[in-house]
């Protein structure tokens, strides 16, 4: 596990992007939009440093992910979809179509949700 890495995507954008980008940030996490969104309402919910699998995480990165479920509660909440509904994934490696290494939460929400 690295702080941050050049050549990733969210490393980037957490260091690089305007405040307007971020529909939070902390010291432990940020979210932004997801560019290509598959739902009405789809935002992602990523760890400031670079983790890529969760089986890279130890009991010292818990307060991190708890930290993102809390930010997912939050801004389901302020994005209006907290009471329809939503759903929180993290897609982990080839099988689950994980395409950037680093970790991160989706949040998918504003309509119905196919289930899988
Ligand atoms: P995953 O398949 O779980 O790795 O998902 C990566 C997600 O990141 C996809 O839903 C992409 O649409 C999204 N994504 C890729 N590049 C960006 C970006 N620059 N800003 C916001 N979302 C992005
Ligand atoms: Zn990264």
């Amino acid at each position: 596990m690295s702080i941050n890495s050049n050549s990733c995507i969210f490393c980037q954008i957490l260091t690089e992007q305007s405040i307007d980008t971020f529909l939070f940030k902390d010291e432990f996490c940020f979210a932004i939009r997801d560019i290509n969104p598959v739902a009405k309402v789809h935002f992602l919910v990523i760890p400031n440093v670079h983790l890529t699998f969760l089986e890279q995480w130890d009991e010292s990165n818990l307060p991190i992910i708890g930290q993102m479920v809390d930010v997912a509660r939050k801004l389901a909440s302020s994005e209006g979809i907290a009471d329809s509904g939503y759903r929180l994934s993290i897609n982990q490696k080839e099988d689950a179509g994980q395409m950037i290494d680093h970790l991160h939460l989706h949040v998918y929400g504003g309509e119905k949700l196919r289930s899988m």
